[in-house]
């Protein structure tokens, strides 16, 4: 099975094909990179509405190019959760262009596809998957037919937190890497010993968390002229020492002994390091896929698309609305039974 997958729900226009035979993944994609702020839901619609008919076609090029014109056997995109007015064009990108292959249309939630991805290419059974995205930040775990969110952000999300810091001190989006080579430049500056943590507002409630206290305090120190690599490097500390400890309760609590990471803000070293030794300090496996699969990606999308293509879950053009606020709890999984791809 070859399924095309289309991505667009906030800043990466992106298509994909997935070929399940060779378990192999073009992926294609072309971002919108704002002038100033963050990301402006009108102009990322501008950047959809032009990106995504370039991305397609390239990868549809290239199908076609190697396969003949049965290249693809169905089309996958992002129903939500996501920004309205990109997700808008790109499902009617998608409804298109099944119809004009003629082949079943595959609606895909977008931040169950940045879990599946890291459980496809990690082969692990049943793993807790946190997800650290720009605009979420979950913990999901599989029981009974759903991804059950065990625990998630009472406000921002993870990458959102950052950018909201980043954008006090004037720097361009996205701010996520640049934080991270602030604090890696302010943790090098110093002896051996790891450096003293500003006191910021450190937030788990269980398993929930919450950023938007972190985010305005560091903005503060950084007003009140604490040099913003020390800033970065506190945010940082904090934020990943969030995440570690909601994902080690969640092992913990489940049973669980494999943890799979997604998500943009999933590129960042050292939350990867974190996460890593904590895994190995309980005797859990730990995986994150490779970066291109963990920022938004058609890939991810095309992966999904074709596990549930392959258990017969299309969706009728009428029913195939997107949804802005689609939670991955709303997801009846009907892939994992006998899975084939
Ligand atoms: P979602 O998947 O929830 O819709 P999104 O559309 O914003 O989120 P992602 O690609 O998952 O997209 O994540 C983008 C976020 O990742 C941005 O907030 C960006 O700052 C952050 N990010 C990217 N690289 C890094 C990094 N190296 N360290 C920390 N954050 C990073």
């Amino acid at each position: 099975m070859r399924v095309l997958g289309i991505e667009g729900t906030a800043w990466c226009a992106s298509a994909a094909l997935y070929d399940a035979e060779t378990d192999s993944v073009l992926i294609e994609s072309d971002p919108y990179e704002p002038d100033s702020g963050g990301i402006h839901p009108r102009e990322a619609a501008e950047h959809m509405s032009e990106a995504i008919p370039e991305v397609v076609d390239r990868v549809l090029t290239a199908a076609e190019a190697e396969h003949g014109p049965d290249a693809v056997d169905a089309v996958a995109f992002s129903r939500g959760p996501g920004l309205g007015p990109c997700l808008r064009i790109v499902g009617t990108a998608a409804r298109s262009l099944a119809g004009t292959l003629g082949v079943p249309l595959v609606g895909v939630n977008h931040m169950v596809a940045h879990l599946e991805i890291g459980r496809h290419r990690s082969g692990f059974d049943n793993p807790v998957c946190l997800n650290a995205s720009g605009a979420n930040a979950h913990l999901l775990g599989y029981h009974d037919g759903r991804y059950r969110v065990l625990g998630e952000t009472m406000d921002a999300g993870v990458g959102n937190a950052i950018d909201k810091f980043t954008r006090h001190v004037g720097w361009s989006h996205p701010g996520g890497p640049k934080v991270e080579a602030a604090a890696a430049e302010f943790a090098g500056d110093g002896d051996d010993s790891a450096p003293d943590l500003l006191d910021l507002p450190y937030v788990v409630k269980g398993m929930d968390f919450s950023f938007s206290g972190i985010s305005s305090a560091a903005n503060d120190a950084a007003d009140d002229g604490v040099p913003v690599e020390e800033v970065c490097f506190s945010l940082q500390e904090h934020v990943f020492a969030m995440l570690t400890e909601v994902s080690e309760r969640a092992l913990s609590l489940t049973g669980a002994d494999e943890l799979v990471l997604g998500g943009g803000v999933a590129q960042n070293d050292r939350l990867r390091e974190m996460l890593a030794a904590m895994c190995e300090a309980r005797g859990a496996d730990f995986h994150a896929p490779e970066p291109r699969f963990l920022r938004d990606n058609a890939g991810m999308i095309a992966v999904l698309g074709a596990k549930m293509a392959a258990a017969g879950d299309a969706i009728p053009v009428p029913e195939s609305a997107v949804d802005p606020n689609f939670r991955p709890d709303q997801v009846p999984v009907t892939w994992r039974d006998g899975e084939s791809v």
